[in-house]
């Protein structure tokens, strides 16, 4: 099958580029920078402008790309800045397909679009699935205009899957790169109360699940893809402290985080959502990693 994948350089995109090379598949990349790996299209993403030719005899679309949301502090132009570069690319990406379906050229007739588990806000309390509204905050914001633009494709026939990704654990990169360094040194800590949800996943998983989608016809909608066993920061950080021989000693307080992040410290690392893989599981999928102890082993391995 012909599958273009947006964000197909990135940690998670990375991943599957090779993945989907692998299964036989060819693949078409959409990206700002030039690609040089033979094996696959390169189309160049310019000034943020989708490139309609990017589409010619594409069956399936991968959307990930964004600009980086943990990459810096949420400066009114750093938040501009993540919100276009989902929100217009899709809408650009679902006018280029429906410009098709009106001259009559194929059409691609699966999306599959990224969104984050943010989409619900965030809460200690609560335990969110697919059945529960879209939460307040930026990022909940960013996540209900992403997927709202991606299911405008629906309407003239394409089947939209929107993915709600938990954090994506794996090997160089995600949120794992950024926070696994000093617990290399020993020097790790609980960041914040601790009390916040992580609802994580595998990368292997996300791969597991995309091709669950390109295969499945009757999988349509959104689907949180994390695993059935969300932890709390706590929990997460002294795994990592006893997978990487430490211990967790210290806390990181909220304040400094706040002082040096922002506001991106309150909704990315000081809270978090417990969220579960309802329709996934609904769907019959069966995660290769679901405790977190086993995926931090698979990981660090
Ligand atoms: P990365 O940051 O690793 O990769 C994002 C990709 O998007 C890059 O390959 C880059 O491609 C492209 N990109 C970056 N900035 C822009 C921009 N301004 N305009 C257009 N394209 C841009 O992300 P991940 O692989 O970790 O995640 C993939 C998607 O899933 C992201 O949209 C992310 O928000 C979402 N997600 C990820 C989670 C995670 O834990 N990793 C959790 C929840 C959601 P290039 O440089 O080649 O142009």
């Amino acid at each position: 099958v012909n599958i273009l994948v947006t964000g197909g350089t990135g940690f998670v995109g990375g991943a599957l580029v090779e993945h989907l090379i692998k299964s036989g598949h060819q693949v078409s990349l959409l990206s700002r920078r030039k690609g040089k790996d033979r094996r696959i299209r390169w189309f160049p993403l310019q000034d943020g402008r989708f490139p309609a030719e990017s589409l010619e005899g594409v069956e399936i679309v991968v959307n990930l790309a964004g600009e980086n949301i943990g990459g810096s502090r949420w400066t009114e132009a750093a938040k501009r800045r993540i919100l276009d570069s989902r929100v217009s690319l899709t809408s650009q990406l679902v006018s280029a397909c429906r410009k098709r379906r009106e001259q009559c050229d194929n059409m691609p007739r699966l999306l599959i679009n990224a969104s984050a588990v943010g989409y619900y806000g965030t809460g200690e309390e609560t335990i969110f699935t697919e059945e529960d509204g879209p939460g307040c905050g930026f990022l909940a914001d960013v996540c209900r205009r992403w997927e709202a633009a991606a299911e405008e494709a629906s309407p003239f026939g394409i089947r939209v899957i929107r993915l709600r990704l938990g954090v994506v654990l794996g090997p160089d990169g995600g949120m794992l790169a950024k926070m696994d360094r000093p617990f290399r040194f020993g020097l790790g800590g609980v960041v914040g109360s601790g009390r916040q949800w992580i609802s994580w996943v595998h990368r292997d998983d996300v791969l597991g699940v995309i091709d669950q989608a390109i295969e499945d016809e009757a999988m349509t909608g959104a689907y949180n893809l994390c695993s059935f066993n969300p932890v709390t920061m706590a929990e997460l950080c002294h795994a990592l402290a006893g997978r990487l021989g430490g211990r967790a000693w210290a806390t990181v307080p909220a304040f400094a985080l706040r002082l040096a992040f922002g506001d991106m410290a309150d909704e990315m690392l000081l809270s978090g959502q417990r969220v579960l893989p309802k329709r996934l599981s609904e769907a019959g999928y069966r995660f290769r990693h679901s405790r977190l102890e086993e995926a931090l082993t698979a990981i660090y391995r």
